[in-house]
């Protein structure tokens, strides 16, 4: 349910109802629109009489949250978050350009990609450490000696860093050197790692699962969020259909989509999405006129050589034009890169 305060209710009055509310046995959380606290009893809300609930005198208004995602849902949060990682803010007017190798194969490697990814305008270095590889004999990513890599390359560049966590136990570690823990595809509805993202300070990137509903994955961005993580950025990477000329299916529907049901960011991988480096920039440019709050790209100086993934890195110069390009798009959109 969600119980909307009169303006002005005092911070003693808001508390009384939270702890009612509580005491009926209800998980709350709150937010706050337009000068009025709003909060979302979750739980058994048959435990509540809501007709008298409306009547208290701090009460504005009672409503259900029809949708089976409470705190990822605009009916709760009406305006678009804005997730503040260093001097980087995402979901805000500005565009966020996450760009860099799928692994993290060296340091030579690494510290190159870095340089031409924030020369060319991105604010945040992508880059595996661990990495979820469908073959077991395929390189599965440097681990923590990768993330130190990672950390002091994005240091060196003034960029903010975003790389996996497979596991509940890596977390903590992942959150020394990372400033946003992504959750792949494949850990989309893994839900210990979930908890434990939730439990921690930093931004998720939470991509959308290989075959995953809108709904699902809202839902799993509501786990997150119910262990009290509110900082979710979720990330449309493509998902499995008949269709096999691309890896993925990108599918852009959900950006608007997602815009309207939820006020999280939303951000796209074309990389992933399409697996085809011709086809990663258009995708993009279509990506952000969909309204996408950011893209995330793979680039490789000589993807022919990478570790993973080189087929659908982008080369260097090839990420400068279409960052250009993204420029002007996001002009016409009211908005910045
Ligand atoms: C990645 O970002 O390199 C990755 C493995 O992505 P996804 O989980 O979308 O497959
Ligand atoms: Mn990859």
């Amino acid at each position: 349910m969600l119980v909307v305060l009169k303006p002005g209710t005092p911070e003693s009055a808001a508390a009384g109802v939270l702890t009612r509310l509580r005491m009926a046995g209800l998980a709350v959380h709150r937010t706050e629109h337009d000068g009025r606290v709003r909060i979302a009893a979750v739980g058994e809300p048959g435990a509540m009489d809501w007709d008298d609930v409306a009547k208290w005198p701090a009460v504005e208004s009672v409503s259900k949250l029809a949708r089976p995602f409470k705190l990822a849902s605009r009916a709760f949060h009406p305006h678009d978050t804005v997730i503040s990682v260093g001097r980087v803010a995402i979901g805000g007017v500005q565009l966020a350009i996450m760009a860099g190798p799928c692994s993290v194969e060296g340091e030579e490697q690494v510290f190159t990609i870095a340089r031409a990814v924030a020369e060319a305008g991105a604010t945040v270095l992508r880059g595996g450490a661990y990495k979820p590889r469908t073959s077991p004999y395929a390189f599965q990513g440097l681990g923590e000696e990768g993330l130190k890599l990672l950390r002091r390359a994005a240091d060196a560049n003034a960029l903010a860093v975003v790389s996996e966590v497979m596991e509940p136990q890596l977390v903590g570690l992942l959150a020394r050197y990372s400033d946003i823990l992504q959750v792949g595809a494949r850990n989309m509805q893994n839900y210990a790692l979930l908890r434990e993202v939730g439990h921690s300070d930093k931004p998720v990137l939470l991509k959308r699962g290989l075959s995953n509903t809108i709904e699902e994955w809202l839902l799993s961005a509501e786990h997150v969020m119910a262990h009290g993580n509110r900082q979710v950025i979720l990330c449309e990477r493509g998902i499995r259909t008949f269709e096999t000329y691309t890896r993925n299916t990108l599918d852009l529907n959900a950006v608007p989509v997602v815009k309207e049901l939820s006020h999280l960011p939303v951000i796209v991988d074309p990389s992933h999405g399409t697996g085809i480096r011709d086809k990663v920039a258009p995708m993009a440019r279509a990506a952000v006129a969909a309204g996408a709050d950011g893209l995330i790209i793979e680039v490789h100086h000589d993807p022919d050589r990478a570790l993973s993934d080189g087929a659908q890195s982008l080369r260097p110069e090839q990420f400068v034009e279409l960052v250009r390009q993204i420029r002007t798009i996001a002009e016409v959109l009211g908005r910045t890169v």
